[in-house]
């Protein structure tokens, strides 16, 4: 590191936790983030701020003036271009060093492995089943970790699923993928703008905690969310022998 790295991350470096070891793992440190939305700001600046040194944005859609409310990564400046474009110069903004890679397209099939097994961790910040599920089973297949976040109206989740551990679920144990759920989206149910905040922010924590070494990983556990409360409700996730995905993986 040299001396601007030294001075930009040195409330990182003060972490024991953390040390210069640590911060040098984020810098080497390759994150994939699938949506550059509500969840996907908080969590790709922070990540941007924080001096992880390869970030890759994956989105096909362009800034509306609706996005705005809790988009925070874009601005009015931006609205009609596509949100990689704009979430790519907001995190350069922040931190020129790093390097962005921003990708304006829908990542399927053999595409999205491949971004996958390149990544060191992967941020599902999307708002569908469709892509959550197939995040997932390019994370199973790939073994890399996954902070997976969702919010809507008022309430939020986050998980870690780790298919390097083998006690580990995946997302399809907690949401199989033969399952009806209804994928309920922000431009009919609407969203509380800091819920996405929340859960991005801690998405950004998860994938540094894994990237660095620090502390415990939210593996097994699915932590709610109620903004109206503002409480926490954790929830024990085991695997399910009988997934889909990752159920003869191991
Ligand atoms: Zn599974």
């Amino acid at each position: 590191m040299n001396d601007d790295q030294l001075l930009r991350y040195s409330r990182h470096i003060l972490l024991d936790d953390i040390g210069i070891e640590g911060q040098q793992r984020m810098l080497g440190a390759h994150v994939l983030i699938i949506g550059a939305g509500g969840l996907g700001s908080p969590a790709a600046l922070y990540l941007a701020a924080s001096g992880v040194g390869h970030i890759t944005l994956v989105d096909d859609d362009d800034v509306d003036l609706t996005n705005l409310q809790r988009q925070i990564m874009h601005t009015s400046v931006s609205v009609g271009y596509p949100k990689v474009a704009s979430g790519k110069a907001a995190l350069l903004a922040l931190n020129p060093a790093i390097e962005v890679t921003a990708l304006c397209e829908r990542a399927t099939g053999t595409r999205l492995m491949e971004l996958v097994a390149a990544s060191d961790v992967v941020l599902d910040c999307s708002d569908n089943f469709a892509t959550r599920h197939a995040v997932n089973r390019a994370c199973v297949a790939a073994r890399v970790p996954l902070v997976a976040g969702a919010a809507i109206r008022f309430d939020g989740q986050l998980s870690v699923f780790d298919r390097r551990n083998p006690d580990s679920p995946c997302y399809a144990c907690l949401f199989p993928e033969n399952a009806a759920f209804e994928d309920v989206a922000c431009s009919t149910m609407g969203v509380f703008a800091p819920v996405v905040g929340v859960i991005g922010a801690l998405q950004a924590a998860e994938a540094l905690k894994l990237i660095a070494g620090v502390g415990q990983p939210l593996t097994g556990k699915l932590m709610l969310f109620d903004g109206r409360a503002s409480e926490w409700t954790s929830i024990g996730v085991a695997r399910d022998p009988g997934c889909s995905v990752c159920g003869q993986a191991v």
